[in-house]
């Protein structure tokens, strides 16, 4: 690995007009990061990761490089891109254990951040960096959102999140668990309390059902939820995943590392919405992706599909009317996220689009003055990075917003 790093650190041109950094979602400063490296000043280049992104140790393993950074590298055109991604990881992983999260001068300022994913985190940790004091409010026991609930251990391991919440604690962020905001507390009780604004970073955590006749079914499960604790959702030999995204590529090789024999992923046309590598270790593992199906019910024996006409470009033209019956012991449906409503339904003024998702302003403050958001809850269902990206923004709009110099 250190060997691996170093002669990808040497590949970097150090271009001037850097395309990775373009690619980016939050532009992170690679080439400086790569020539910090190869003077060997690494808590200087850790400082500069953490800086710009909080939660680059995390993107360094979850990102989709091949799409942003690695993807834009000018020496991927003829050849290999440099692999970035491994130089981050060895950095951010490092300066996590040997240094403390930033901790301001009180500033006298407090605010609320509800929700502890990726976006309600990097919230957090900015503004407390910025002498703000911040207290986030969790529904589940542990903090982490996706990155503990969702994004199977084997991709994302789970020591990262509890090695950031010792962290934090450290830094003096106060974190509430298993503590819901829209049922007994609301966002009017925040701001009674005294808060000078509230986060909502509470994500896409509902999934979006099929409408199809057999979901109620024993044996069937929304994949966000099976993701959350798979060891207690027994699937048997045979699993059909309808859906075939990343959500659906994370639960394919997650049955297949609990016991299932076969998994078949059901895709209603040609196209693969799951990124190029997910794909690959999908297969690699001994998922199968079957395309063309249209799904119509579940019963006894499995899903039920209708098949796909398709034209000579592999495009969808219609479906047959017959019906063809595929065989499983559980089928897992995939087909998307959107943010829970309890916080809408609670909150007097708080606007949502027509696709459930959290109105913003450009400074991510919603339609109640005071309360701001980002992360899936704004975007629908993104990435780590994009919520990075949002809640730096919110950041800037909360310290603005508060009177505080930026
Ligand atoms: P979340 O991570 O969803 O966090 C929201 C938090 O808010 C949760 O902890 C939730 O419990 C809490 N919450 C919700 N409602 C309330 C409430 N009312 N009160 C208190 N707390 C509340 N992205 C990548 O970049 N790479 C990947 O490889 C990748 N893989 C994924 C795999 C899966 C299975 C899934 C589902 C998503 C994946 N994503 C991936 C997407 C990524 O994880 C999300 O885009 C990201 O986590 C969004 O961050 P967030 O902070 O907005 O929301």
């Amino acid at each position: 690995m250190a060997l691996h790093i170093i002669e990808e650190a040497n590949r970097c041109l150090g271009c001037k007009n850097p395309q990775c950094v373009e690619g980016c979602p939050v532009h992170t400063p690679i080439p400086q990061v790569i020539q910090l490296f190869k003077e060997r000043r690494l808590n200087e280049a850790g400082e500069l990761l953490r800086r710009n992104n909080p939660m680059s140790a995390v993107c360094a393993l979850v990102c989709n490089h091949a799409a942003q950074c690695e993807g834009h590298c000018v020496l991927g055109k003829k050849g290999n891109p440099v692999h970035f991604s491994a130089i981050e990881s060895y950095l951010s992983d490092m300066y996590l254990d040997r240094f403390p999260l930033w901790q301001g001068v009180p500033i006298g300022r407090r605010v609320a951040v509800i929700g502890s994913g990726p976006a309600g985190l990097t919230v957090a940790v900015l503004l407390r960096k910025a002498g703000v004091e911040v207290t986030i409010f969790e529904l589940h026991s542990r903090i982490g959102g996706v990155m503990e609930y969702g994004i199977p251990a084997f991709r994302l391991p789970r020591t990262y999140v509890a090695r950031y919440y010792k962290r934090m604690l450290e830094a003096g962020i106060n974190v509430r668990l298993n503590t819901t905001v829209g049922e007994s507390l609301r966002i009017g009780d925040l701001l009674r309390d005294g808060y000078n604004a509230v986060f909502i970073g509470t994500g896409a955590g509902r999934a979006k059902k099929l409408g199809t006749p057999g979901e109620t079914r024993a044996n069937v499960y929304f994949g966000i939820d099976y993701l959350k604790t798979p060891e207690v959702c027994p699937v048997g030999d045979r699993v059909a995943v309808i859906g075939v995204g990343n959500v659906g590529m994370d639960v394919a090789r997650t049955v297949l590392r609990n016991g299932a024999r076969e998994v078949k992923l059901y895709a209603r046309s040609c196209h693969v919405s799951a990124s190029s590598d997910e794909v690959e270790y999908t297969l690699l593992d001994g998922g199968e992706i079957v395309t063309g199906k249209l799904i119509q019910a579940i019963n006894d024996v499995g899903p039920v599909f209708k098949n796909a006409i398709l034209d000579e470009d592999g495009r969808v033209t219609g479906y047959e009317d017959e019906l063809w019956q595929a065989e499983a012991d559980t089928t897992i449906i995939c087909v998307s996220q959107m943010p829970k409503n309890k916080l809408e339904l609670t909150t007097p003024g708080l606007q949502t689009d027509d696709r459930g998702l959290l109105v913003v302003d450009e400074n991510c403050m919603t339609t109640v003055d005071g309360v701001f958001g980002a992360g899936d809850v704004v975007l629908g269902a993104m990435t780590v990075v994009h919520a990075v990206e949002g809640a730096k923004r919110a950041v800037r709009g909360m310290l603005d917003y508060m009177g505080v110099q930026v």
